[in-house]
């Protein structure tokens, strides 16, 4: 992620709301992916107030975004796609809301730096994208659903509440022997199933897909059940970024793609610290998977001097760098260069 200001100068983070500094509220514009000074809060009823807090922002706290002013229920490009929220009669769902969101801020951000199309599922039924965020009988005993996946169909992402909320999230991570597990990694790695719906159409791409991946069109639920039954592949290490990558090749698609964001997103962090001695600019995609696999060695080991686990656990060998390659040629395939039509309200 880049840096950025708050216009007096001082430096503020993307889930900023104030200016630390000069103490005025802001707000983050996805547009100019820069920071606003908002106008004073009485302001922002005013019905010709050109810039406004997100609704979501006034009304619960949970998103710092602008929205437009004509926008649909007062909502910013980003909170428009979500179709369901968390059930807010329950307190403890705002917190783990807020969370969710600044995920799926993150993710979305990262999808606009690559260029990445995004339309609506209120635009496009069925295909376009959109979120529900779902709660289950494991948060909450009065739900409906006693088992809610997080997951992808049809262009929505369903993720499971229970993802925002540090010890229910432990306890599924525990059963699933897995050794990372984030809000934010579930939605990148959702985020490759709609990628991946935008080049089904594209012959040359989906030869290199199968030739890499395998046969996308493989029985889907077999493939999951055997994997829940048996477990990953023996060598899974080999070929893939984690265990559960190996239980369809569309599965190890979207776990690429997964990784594809997370590289993408921390190396421009790493760059805008000054943390790597090359200029992001400067280096092939190659170049950048070594300066990827240099810099994770050493933020996890800043992490075990601090006594955490590591931030990155993960062996990006010659097989997964060659998929994490055909990411990037996916990015450069689908990629739209203007930023304006990529951050477009979703409906009005
Ligand atoms: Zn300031
Ligand atoms: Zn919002
Ligand atoms: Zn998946």
């Amino acid at each position: 992620m880049i840096r950025f200001n708050c216009p007096c100068g001082a430096e503020v983070f993307f889930e900023s709301r104030i200016c630390q500094f000069c103490k005025r509220a802001l707000a983050f514009n996805p547009s100019t992916m820069s920071f606003e000074v908002l106008p004073q809060q009485a302001a922002l009823t005013e019905p010709d107030a050109d810039k406004t807090l997100c609704q979501n922002g006034i009304d619960f706290g949970v998103c710092n975004w602008l929205a437009h002013k004509d926008a649909s229920d007062g909502l910013c490009s980003g909170c428009q796609y979500n179709r369901t929220i968390p059930n807010l009669s329950r307190t403890e769902n705002i917190k783990r809301w807020e969370v969710i969101e600044a995920g799926k801020k993150r993710l979305l951000y990262g999808l606009l730096r690559l260029g990445i199309p995004i339309t609506s599922g209120w635009q496009l039924p069925g295909k376009g994208l959109l979120f529900d965020f779902l709660e289950d009988q494991r948060s909450n005993p009065e739900a409906e659903a006693s088992f809610i996946t997080t997951g992808f169909l049809d262009g929505i992402i369903t993720l499971n509440v229970l993802e925002a909320d540090p010890a229910l999230r432990f306890v599924e991570q525990q059963a699933a022997n897995e050794v990372y597990r984030t809000v934010l990694g579930h939605l990148r790695h959702e985020s490759g199933h709609y990628v991946y719906s935008l080049f089904t159409e594209d012959h040359c791409l989906q030869q290199s897909f199968a030739a890499l991946f395998g046969d996308s069109s493989e029985d889907y639920n077999q493939a999951l059940q055997r994997f829940y039954a048996n477990g990953a592949t023996p060598d899974w290490d080999r070929d893939y970024i984690t265990p559960y990558a190996s239980s369809h090749p569309l599965e190890d698609w979207a776990e690429t793609w997964g990784h594809y964001l997370h590289l993408h997103d921390t190396l421009e962090t790493a760059a805008s610290f000054k943390l790597i001695p090359t200029p992001l600019r400067d280096q092939t995609f190659d170049e950048r998977i070594q300066s990827w696999r240099d810099l994770s060695v050493g933020f996890n080991e800043l992490n075990r001097s601090m006594g955490l686990n590591d931030a990155y656990p993960f062996v990006i060998n010659e097989k997964v760098a060659e998929k994490l390659q055909f990411a990037n040629a996916v990015t450069d395939a689908v990629k739209t260069q203007n930023l304006e039509s990529a951050v477009a309200p979703p409906h009005s």
